[in-house]
């Protein structure tokens, strides 16, 4: 099994703890609006959740920004929807599937929150991960776009130091069992459409790949160096295999080899970023009335129901 070492990064966590620690009454159950500098919370989870979002919201956009994925601080407004009840969260479900979705709209982004409330501090780093990368790099493939989502969905801060790169469990337990199941053409042509009917078998392979292609891109000592190319030449239109022959001179048997030996854990490698300090923006926090919150509902269904299939 692929090898764990974590990259450590410099990070601000005192400073956020100190700024999360800042007032909010609200009990759950009571829907609240949370604003934090372009994030605003709407939700009715408990304070302690509302907490843990917006903290880890801070540490993938610090995290992202100091590996050059997106701009320091997103420009467009992000509206995040947590649903403490399952029954409320189902009817605003992308597809059947989602327990958490990002949707992109004219106005704003939505990122929505609905399964188990345990999860939704994971879930929102991935959906976070989409969110922030859309605002420079908005035409990825769907592989990559999933495979940097899976790879930041478990960053976390310990003692002032952030880890990136640690495997998710289910996609260690997929990739232990079956190893690599689609070959890398098969990867690059998935798209969307196609990922709303596979089997969830189908998709666990897909996902766990996607995430083991993009780490070694990211980290390898062999690929890291072009790794911002590649997704602006892929960005841009060029297909994969073209981006690869180009940056790196290799065909895709050539990365398929590389794939393998890195799951084996003979290359992986650490990644050294530094996140620079910045003032954490203020957290206000505001009741909602029923009016308020059933209006704001209403908008994510006429968003829900434009949004491109
Ligand atoms: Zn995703």
């Amino acid at each position: 099994m692929t090898e764990r070492r974590y990259v450590k990064l410099v990070i601000f966590a005192v400073q956020l703890a100190a700024c999360l620690s800042q007032g909010t009454l609200a009990v759950a159950g009571e829907w609240v609006r949370v604003e934090s500098g372009s994030v605003e919370l709407i939700t009715d989870v408990s304070s302690k959740t509302r907490h843990d979002l917006l903290s880890r919201a801070e540490l993938v956009r610090g995290t992202l920004a100091a590996m050059q994925m997106g701009p320091q601080t997103p420009s467009r407004p992000l509206r995040i929807i947590a649903f403490r009840s399952e029954e409320e969260y189902a009817t605003h479900r992308a597809h059947i599937v989602a327990s958490a979705y990002y949707l992109s709209s004219s106005d704003r982004d939505y990122i929505v929150l609905g399964g188990r409330e345990s999860r939704f501090g994971d879930e929102l780093q991935h959906e976070y991960t989409h969110y922030f990368i859309h605002q420079k790099f908005s035409s990825l493939p769907i592989w990559l776009d999933e495979g940097l989502a899976v790879l930041v969905s478990t960053v976390d801060h310990r003692r002032n130091q952030v880890r990136l790169g640690r495997m998710p469990v289910e996609n260690s337990k997929f990739l232990a069992n079956h190893g690599l199941t689609h070959s890398l053409s098969a990867l690059f042509a998935f798209d969307y459409a196609e990922r709303n009917q596979k089997s969830a078998s189908v998709l666990a392979g897909f996902y766990s790949e996607a995430w083991l292609l993009t780490h070694m891109l990211c980290f390898s000592p062999n690929y890291a160096e072009r790794f911002l190319e590649f997704m602006t030449a892929v960005n841009d239109g060029a297909t994969a295999d073209r981006a690869i022959a180009i940056l790196w001179g290799k065909r895709l048997q050539d990365v398929k080899q590389d794939l393998h030996e890195y799951l084996d854990g003979q290359n992986i490698s650490n990644m050294k970023v530094k996140i620079s300090s910045s003032p954490l923006a203020k957290i206000a926090t505001q009741r909602l009335s029923a009016t308020t919150s059933s209006a704001i509902m209403r908008d994510l269904s006429l968003k829900l129901q434009k949004r491109p299939t």
